[in-house]
């Protein structure tokens, strides 16, 4: 039997609904050659349309603030990054950037910020949630405010967010204090994770690909901890380094590039034969790698959700987590443009003015699964 044939085998596996070891998903996160791995991304594909149609979630990323009070290694936002010039984005500038969201049919936003927990933050994003559900036809609110209290959380699902993304960065203890100061620890991440499936968030995370020091095994490990967490969206892409971070050394030559990339698209094709019916986002940052094909890739791997930037292009500059950040000086118009040509040209077909909840969520909750 050749390589491929024994990598099929377990491909048949997962498409037949088998529950993957650790090993099998390192196979499947492993394929032999060009070939085989053009067999994994076309089976993940199948599936997100058996499950979930050809059907592309929308959803209007707004970066409202870029203050933060961590010092993750990778982030170009850090707090000790002195280059970066600060803001907060006016109420009324975000509310607009909702509108806006709303109006282009993308039935729902992003607010992503820096990570802060004081008390001004926290009542300012409650205010943001309420006046963003008082608009006409509101759109449903994800969060991306990093770790909070338990109470913190309630108070954004009472004031009327739906879903959360707070990505385990990696599911390695070791990987991950690599990666942060002593201040941030794993067991407090993944405890703020459970926190938001208690406060009732749809609850996503995620991990970047290609940290230095990473191999498939912590992959196939961080798709075996998105399973056993439950999560409902995951949200994953290449590590890129940030010139003014600590981390902006890291190997970055054309042939790493490419293993990030290619292994960030292996990754969204096995989470999505493991965990099925989740969704799962193709990242700004495969897009900074591949400006033409990246998200198409991503979707055409399995994926089922796109983040197009809607905030306005003043601020784009200042919120750059890492170098080759796309469309800088693009408005959320011609953004919205590019991507619909782009779906066209794939065949998928974006899913107007849905709140898209994940499926995932749904059947969990007891919920009615229509697409
Ligand atoms: N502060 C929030 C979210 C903002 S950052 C939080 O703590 O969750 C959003 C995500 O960007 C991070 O979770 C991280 O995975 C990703 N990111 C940051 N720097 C990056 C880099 N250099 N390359 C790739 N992804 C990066």
């Amino acid at each position: 039997m050749t390589a491929c044939q024994r990598y099929l085998r377990t491909l048949e596996l997962a498409r037949s609904g088998t529950k993957l070891n650790l090993r099998q998903i390192e196979i499947l996160l492993t394929p032999p050659d060009r070939e085989c791995e053009k067999q994994l991304f076309d089976a993940a594909l199948k599936l997100k349309r058996e499950l979930l149609g050809n059907l592309v979630n929308l959803r209007g990323l707004i970066e409202f603030s870029n203050i933060c009070s961590r010092d993750c290694f990778y982030c170009g936002i850090r707090r000790s990054n002195p280059k970066v010039a600060r803001y907060t984005m006016s109420e009324d500038k975000i509310l607009h950037s909702a509108a806006l969201a709303s109006e282009f049919g993308y039935g729902a936003v992003v607010l992503q910020s820096g990570e802060r927990s004081d008390r001004k933050f926290t009542e300012q994003v409650t205010d943001l949630i309420k006046k963003i559900n008082a608009l006409p036809n509101p759109p449903a609110i994800t969060l991306s405010c990093g770790e909070q209290s338990l109470a913190t959380y309630r108070q954004w699902v009472n004031a009327g967010a739906k879903r959360y993304l707070l990505r385990i960065e990696s599911s390695s203890p070791e990987l991950f204090s690599a990666i942060h100061p002593s201040s941030a620890s794993f067991t407090a991440r993944k405890a703020a994770l459970r926190r938001l499936r208690k406060a009732g968030f749809q609850t996503g995370t995620g991990v970047m690909i290609g940290l230095p020091g990473q191999t498939l095994h912590h992959l196939a490990k961080d798709i075996k901890f998105f399973r056993d967490m439950d999560v409902d969206m995951i949200g994953m892409g290449p590590f890129l380094p940030q010139e003014d971070t600590p981390m902006g050394d890291a190997a970055n030559d054309p042939e790493t590039i490419r293993r990030r990339f290619d292994w960030s698209l292996r990754m969204i094709a096995v989470t999505r034969l493991v965990l099925k019916d989740v969704n799962i986002a193709s990242t700004t940052a495969l897009q900074a790698l591949d400006p033409e094909n990246g998200r198409e890739k991503g979707l055409l791997a399995g994926a089922n959700v796109i983040m197009p930037n809607v905030g306005d292009v003043e601020y784009r500059k200042d919120y750059q987590l890492y170098n080759g950040k796309p469309a800088l000086d693009e408005n959320g118009e011609a953004i919205r443009k590019q991507l619909l040509d782009s779906l066209r040209r794939i065949g998928e077909t974006p899913r107007w003015n849905s709140s898209g909840d994940p499926i995932h969520f749904i059947k969990r909750t007891g919920g009615d699964e229509k697409i």
